[in-house]
């Protein structure tokens, strides 16, 4: 899940470059690298780890002059994260930059090995930049079309032919590209930030689709090199919305950001106090006849998930399964013609989400995704889009997007049950005007923050932890659980709260934290009967739970206390507490949070 750019133009691009880049660092830093045209020559410049180590890099060494390049920044997946298996990679002729798997490439380096070729990394993507060099006959586009017909697998490729110093190729298949239109300069981004300072306007390129972009003009042509008009499209995020905006990192300005976010995902989807999915086409009377759901997602879209499960089957009625992506499309799963499949992915890309997408698909049954970035593939491909309006989110570690998912969630739930008759309309007013004060409510919650400093202090120096819950409570125990792993590498686990007995509850000691979310009224005292199985045992016990929820001092160790509120909307409410406290603890031990180790943002690959 790489990050590519591009820029051609009138302007010193290496600076352009770079700073593109670092709006995609969120996609990958294993490293960075430009090839940029100097007088007449590809110039490559690349270097292992962070943005900054190319840069410093060039300060000391070479820093390319031109009007015309492309950058990459990678996270691996074909040969460990090194200099020379960093983008671009190609020779004099061709240079490419790549985010994507080539699947066949063994075959396709096989077939170059005979004809000569010596490769010097253990990427997929040389075997692309080799092959373009093999076919290419001095016209770009041919050659294009013949190794996109020979390579199997996804990609966005940048391209530069040596031929055609102020020129980018661009083509696409499964992974993302934008073409950026400026006045005199274009550009390629894999992600709308990286362009926003240059150029509000871009053009979505679709799979096998070809664009050749210069200074001054942009054309795009299939692969039977039929000329393609496309409609430009304008961003409506300002560079500001991608960047820090004063806070001391993107997870902490996007855990505030979730108010607003909350409130410009709930609104336009409310018309007359009832919840109103028509804009997305979603009609009470489609609704009617869906048998069962399936919520297919990865990661923390698909605790979003759980949630929504909850609520589903208990307002609606209808039997829901909530399932990972990458185990789903693998086990011939039951579904049908009158079934429903939700997805969900803030990025829209999530590969193995897609993947059950065109499964759906093949099975005729219904799908409804729920995407936050405009116009990816996953919006596209679906039956039908919830777009929830987080804004660009470029913490690693989603906050905001999670929210809104659980806020498209509730209103789906509503809007389901209403459909089924599980509720009549006057229920589901006021479970939406209830909704539709949860931005005010989060608002509130934020007050935590210090309460959440204090209890990551405590955390600081565990090596592990539990995180339990019932019910909604344990929906969200896991979306905690994984926060905190996530960036603050402090090992965790989420255990139904009844369930620690029958096992896990022989790992506590008290050096064990187990942090307990009761903030079901209904399951509260089964839960704080299970926090005091675990203080029995020596367990630190940490509290998150309602204002007006009493508990037992006895029973823990620390408390933190959200807004009183409806019990139905706590995980919105809640998400906040355990999102600080994961912010803070990764803080205090060092650790940055928004690029945890390891992990990288939108995850293209399967
Ligand atoms: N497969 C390429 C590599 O490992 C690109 C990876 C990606 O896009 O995630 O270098």
């Amino acid at each position: 899940m790489c990050g590519i750019v591009g820029y051609t133009g009138k302007q010193e691009c290496t600076d352009i470059l770079i700073n593109a880049l670092s709006k995609l660092e969120y996609r990958g830093y294993d490293s960075a690298g430009i090839a940029v045209f100097e007088n007449g020559c590809i110039e490559v410049e690349k270097s292992q780890g962070r943005l900054k180590n190319l840069v410093d890099k060039m300060d000391k060494g070479h820093k390319p002059v031109g009007v015309c390049g492309i950058g990459h920044t990678r996270w691996a997946t074909h040969g460990e994260p090194s200099d020379v298996n960093s983008h671009p990679h190609g020779n004099k002729r061709v240079t490419i930059v790549h985010n994507g798997i080539i699947e066949n490439y063994n075959e396709i380096k096989a077939l170059l090995v005979k004809n000569g070729y010596v490769f010097e990394s253990q990427t997929d993507t040389e075997t692309v930049a080799k092959l373009l060099d093999f076919y290419y006959t001095g016209e770009p586009v041919d050659t294009i079309i013949k190794v996109i017909g020979e390579i199997r697998g996804s990609y966005a490729l940048g391209i530069l032919f040596a031929d055609f110093p102020d020129t980018i190729f661009a083509v696409r298949k499964d992974s993302p590209l934008i073409i950026g239109k400026g006045k005199g300069e274009n550009f390629i981004a894999s992600d709308v930030p990286a362009i926003l300072k240059y150029t509000k306007d871009y053009y979505l390129l679709e799979s096998d689709e070809i664009a050749v972009i210069k200074p001054d003009e942009i054309t795009f042509c299939d692969v039977h090199k039929n000329e393609i008009k496309k409609e430009l499209q304008r961003a409506d995020w300002d560079e500001d919305a991608a960047e820090k905006g004063g806070y001391a990192h993107f997870m902490l300005k996007e855990i505030h950001e979730q108010p607003t976010a909350l409130k410009t995902t709930i609104t336009p989807r409310v018309m007359d106090g009832m919840p109103f999915l028509e804009e997305c086409g979603i009609t009470v009377s489609m609704l009617e006849k869906v048998k069962n759901i399936f919520i297919v997602a990865c990661g923390t879209a698909m605790h979003a998930g759980l949630v929504g499960k909850y609520i589903i089957e208990r307002l609606a009625r209808v039997s829901v399964t909530v399932d990972i992506a990458s185990e789903f499309r693998y086990r011939n799963p039951i579904m049908g013609e009158d079934d429903l499949v939700i997805l969900i992915s803030q990025s829209g890309e999530t590969a193995d989400t897609k993947a059950v997408l065109q499964m759906a698909k093949e099975r005729r049954t219904t799908t409804v995704s729920v995407v936050n970035v405009k116009g990816s593939s996953i919006a596209r491909e679906s039956d039908y889009v919830i777009y929830t309006h987080a804004g660009p989110e470029i913490a690693v570690a989603s906050t905001k997007a999670y929210s809104v998912q659980l806020s498209v969630m509730y209103l789906f739930a509503f809007e389901l049950a209403f459909a089924k008759g599980a509720i009549n309309e006057d229920k589901v007013k006021e479970l939406t005007k209830d909704l539709m004060n949860v931005p005010k409510v989060v608002e509130d919650t934020m007050n935590t923050m210090e309460d959440c400093q204090k209890i990551a202090s405590k955390l600081v120096n565990s090596t592990s932890l539990l995180y339990i819950g019932r019910g909604l409570d344990y929906a969200l125990s896991m979306e905690g659980s994984l926060k905190l792993k996530e960036i603050s590498y402090i090992h965790s686990e989420s255990y139904a709260a009844g369930e620690l007995k029958h096992g896990t509850i022989s790992l506590v000691t008290s050096d064990m934290p187990v942090i307990a979310i009761v903030t079901q009224k209904d399951l509260m005292e089964k839960t704080i009967s299970n926090i005091k199985e675990v203080k029995a045992r020596d367990g630190k016990v940490i509290v998150i739970t309602q204002e007006d929820i009493e508990i037992d001092k006895e029973a823990y160790d620390y408390i933190i206390k959200v807004p009183a509120f409806n019990d139905l909307f706590m995980p919105i409410i809640s998400s906040v507490v355990v999102q600080f406290i994961s912010y803070y603890t990764a803080v205090l031990k060092g650790c940055d949070p928004d690029k945890p180790r390891n992990l990288a943002k939108s995850v293209t690959v399967e």
